[in-house]
């Protein structure tokens, strides 16, 4: 993409900006519902099929073809609305926003305008510096997602140069939920954090709600990142004061794909727009593109608060009106709100906040409770999963779960060390060899030999040669200086080739040098 060239824009210091300006943000995030079929028909929705062979007359929008709304997708949008704390509309219809585009076929979209069956709600956000940041949501709504084009010929894959176009029809009326925060003021410094931060709880909620797949690379979850400044209220102006000065111009940030592109995203945005307002210009209300590799913007299209899509109520299809009792019943299916759940688990756990934090952002979570629930201590699964397969992961790019070994791995090693077969270097050198793909780590274990040496005779023999030869040492432990047995344990250690218990020697040589 963007090998299309285009001049640098100005942006101000982070500092600056945040100096002279007060961000406010306005996130969209479209998520795909994962449901059997599409949201108007019956066609299938699986992703990846060959071109325009998921399609039927209702969502090639052929004339006469009536369309019916797909009970799953309410359910799920409900589901959706409970867990973002909205209230739920008992009765509200579908409405066509209508424009012209190639891949939309029937040349409006099905949506929801003035009656979201989702609206007035809120998720709250916990960030890094231990506050809590709760972002308004000012509605959820169902619509349907539009075809794909694909240009051909030119080096972009742009319209621009393109010799021709082609368009498959397969993800046309895929039910799609729209979620709109209300403009998130008072984020400050936090501003791209809390952005970040809230694509991505909402990510882990759907993900619990197990109402889509929301791969952003994949394109099943997309934000929109709105963005604008308004100056600082002065020196010492309070907050309500700085809460009266009216909304600045914003931009679009259009299909931003990733949690990090997001942050980087609204970051660039507020410096760019400060640069400008900072040399007495003004924003232009427009759409751009985010380009990953750059890490910079481009002008999209421009667009107006006033843009006439001629919205009218789809006369097609009944209004959607969930009754009370229903909306109960899902209310009883929604799961712990990850953050709750996060916390539950630290406390079972018995993890610090720091090592919590470690372990959410090495995205543990799941292979630590799996790797307990196998029978592993709390923190034995921490410290591999949050340590060195963590690690090796990251170097790799790829999730903790696609090295290789598995929560049940961990438990079984766990137990060896816990069983006194194995010293933690042994336990090391075994995980290195699962990590190698040599087997189980029983099976490593017995392929490398590895074994602490049980016979107590051989230790103690081991004990008294090093206290013998080390007469200088043992001195200083017998004066009452317990620190100086370290180095009498790694001599008995080497004396065993490593394949004795440290702990046990340690035993030994306090017992040998400090009788009771
Ligand atoms: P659009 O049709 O432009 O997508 P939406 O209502 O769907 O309009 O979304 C607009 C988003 O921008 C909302 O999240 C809204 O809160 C946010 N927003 C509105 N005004 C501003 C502003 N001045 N600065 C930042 N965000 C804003
Ligand atoms: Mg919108
Ligand atoms: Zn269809």
């Amino acid at each position: 993409m963007s090998a299309q060239t285009h001049t640098a824009d100005s942006v101000l210091s982070i500092d600056d900006t945040l100096a002279k300006f007060d961000p406010v943000m306005g996130l969209e995030v479209h998520v795909e519902l994962n449901t059997n079929t599409k949201m108007f028909c019956g066609c299938a929705t699986e992703f990846g099929a060959d071109p325009n062979t998921q399609v039927c007359p209702i969502c090639l929008g052929l004339p006469g073809a009536l369309p019916v709304v797909n009970a799953m997708g309410v359910e799920s949008a409900i589901r959706i609305g409970l867990a973002l704390n909205c209230e739920i509309a008992s009765w509200c219809r579908f409405a066509r926003k209508n424009y012209f585009y190639p891949d939309m076929p029937k040349n409006f979209q099905t949506s929801q305008y003035d009656e979201p069956i989702a609206f007035e709600g809120y998720l709250d956000v916990d960030l890094d510096d231990g506050t809590t940041y709760r972002v308004e949501i000012e509605r959820a709504h169902m619509e349907e997602d539009t075809g794909k084009s694909l240009h051909v010929g030119g080096s972009t894959g742009r319209i621009q140069g393109a010799d021709y176009s082609l368009v498959d029809y397969n993800r046309a009326g895929i039910p799609l939920i729209e979620i709109v925060t209300k403009p998130l003021t008072g984020a400050g410094e936090r501003a791209p954090e809390i952005a970040r931060a809230y694509v991505s709880v909402l990510r882990d909620l759907l993900k619990a709600l197990g109402v889509s797949d929301v791969r952003m690379e994949q394109g099943s979850m997309r934000c929109d990142a709105n963005v604008s400044l308004r100056p600082k209220a002065g020196d010492g102006a309070t907050s309500a004061e700085q809460l009266a000065v009216p909304l600045g111009t914003r931009t679009e940030t259009k299909n931003v794909n990733s949690l990090r592109s997001v942050e980087r995203a609204v970051r660039y945005e507020m410096t760019r727009h400060a640069a400008v307002l900072d040399a007495g210009g003004s924003i232009t209300q427009e759409t751009r593109h985010w380009h990953e590799d750059t890490g910079v913007t481009t002008a999209g299209r421009p667009k107006s608060d006033a843009d006439d899509y001629r919205y009218f109520p789809e006369p097609d299809l009944v209004p959607a009106a969930p009754d009370a009792a229903w909306v109960e019943e899902l209310r009883a299916t929604l799961p712990e709100p990850p953050a709750e759940r996060r916390k539950r688990l630290q406390a079972d756990w018995g993890y610090s906040d720091l090592e919590m934090r470690d372990v959410i952002n090495a995205g543990a979570i799941e292979a630590i409770e799996e790797t307990i629930a196998a029978g592993a201590s709390a923190s034995a699964a921490r410290k591999w999963w949050g340590g060195e397969i963590a690690r090796r992961a990251n170097k790799a790019d790829v999730a903790i779960t696609e090295m290789g070994v598995t929560p049940a791995d961990i438990a079984e090693l766990d137990g060896l060390v816990r069983d006194g077969r194995l010293n933690d270097a042994m336990a090391r050198q075994v995980m290195e060899g699962v990590l190698n793909g040599e087997g189980s780590p029983t099976a490593v274990a017995d392929a490398r030999g590895l074994e602490l040496v049980q016979d107590d005779g051989a230790l103690e023999a081991a004990v008294d040669k090093v206290i013998a030869a080390n007469t200088d040492m043992a001195d200083k432990v017998r004066g009452g200086k317990v620190q100086a047995a370290g180095a009498l344990i790694g001599q008995v250690m080497k004396e065993m080739k490593g394949q004795a218990d440290a702990a046990k020697a340690r035993e030994l040589i306090l017992a040998r040098l400090l009788p009771s």
